[in-house]
């Protein structure tokens, strides 16, 4: 049941993801599960140059460690342009000519507010002619799945019986670049991962990356949608928020092994008087004692 931690190196890693990152670790090491690292580095734009080093050296201090070679989802882009490929032959998708106003838009209306992020079905049946007529305006399409919008169930370890629609979600940008829940899907059945620890923000993917899966005839891992840090304002814990990162910690006096123990602490895991060692967070780790609230973290 191998497990992961899969961070995008779009900024240093904040208490939120340092706890995630333990979680997903003690998870896998307390059943001597092997662990692995990914870096989801797929949005150029969004990737900032020496982040990734930091994240690396932040989850080493903090005692989590991985069993192979890191993998960059930036070095991996054929694999996905094939899943895609596949999804294609299979009629599986079809263009989106859509820019984000124009979703946001036409999900307003008319039918009442469509759920959050689902796809008002614009470009679903558009004729040739209509696409040719965007192509010769110069727009360039993304890629979407083609779904039957049927429900769809698992159980998280944490959040127990789900069900969630998988919706026509993007699989390629209109820029080129694989889509999140593509590059996911095929990276965790390709490395082998049986078991997805991450934030709780991402419980809602979780049905249009089973649905991806299904088509691309891959295998489903467990997941644990574990809870989020949020800060004081009651948002996701961010830099405006004070000394989030390890960096922070350290100049206000906090060592790693500090951090690493608020992280067990407040995600259930140990009380003020335990032992946070890592070996005992190992030995005594039971998924069911974590949190299930967010923690709110206060800077003073
Ligand atoms: N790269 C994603 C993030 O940083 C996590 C993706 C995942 O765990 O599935 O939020």
């Amino acid at each position: 049941m191998t497990g992961r931690y899969a961070p995008s190196p779009t900024g240093p890693l904040h208490l939120g993801n340092l706890r995630t990152a333990l979680l997903a670790w003690l998870f896998a090491r307390s059943r001597g599960a092997r662990f692995l690292l990914r870096v989801e580095d797929l949005d150029a734009s969004r990737v900032r140059p020496g982040i990734e080093a930091r994240q690396l050296a932040d989850l080493a201090a903090l005692g989590v460690d991985w069993d192979a070679a890191v993998v960059r989802q930036s070095e991996r882009t054929e694999l996905y342009a094939e899943a895609i490929a596949r999804l294609d032959e299979a009629g599986a998708l079809y263009p989106c000519f859509c820019t984000r106003a124009e979703i946001r838009e036409a999900a307003a209306a008319p039918h009442g507010p469509l759920p959050e992020g689902a796809y008002p079905g614009t470009c679903r049946e558009l004729s040739t002619a209509q696409r040719a007529r965007h192509e010769h305006d110069g727009r360039s399409p993304a890629l979407r799945l083609r779904s039957d919008q049927e429900p769809l169930g698992f159980t998280d370890a944490l959040h127990g019986k789900q069900a969630g629609v998988g919706d026509d979600v993007v699989v390629r940008r209109n820029d080129g670049t694989p889509a999140y829940n593509l590059a996911v899907v095929v990276d965790d059945a390709a490395q082998g991962v049986g078991e997805v620890v991450r934030g709780d923000d991402l419980l809602d993917t979780t049905p249009r990356q089973l649905l991806l899966a299904r088509l691309l005839d891959l295998p489903v891992p467990r997941f644990a949608h574990v809870p989020l840090v949020l800060g004081a304002d009651g948002r996701r814990l961010a830099k405006r928020h004070g000394a989030v990162t390890l960096a922070d910690r350290a100049a206000a006096g906090d060592s790693p092994e500090a951090v690493r123990a608020w992280c067990a602490r407040s995600a259930g895991l140990a009380g003020p008087q335990d032992d946070v060692s890592l070996d005992a967070l190992v030995r005594s780790f039971d998924s069911s004692r974590l949190t299930r609230a967010p923690t709110v973290w206060r800077d003073d």
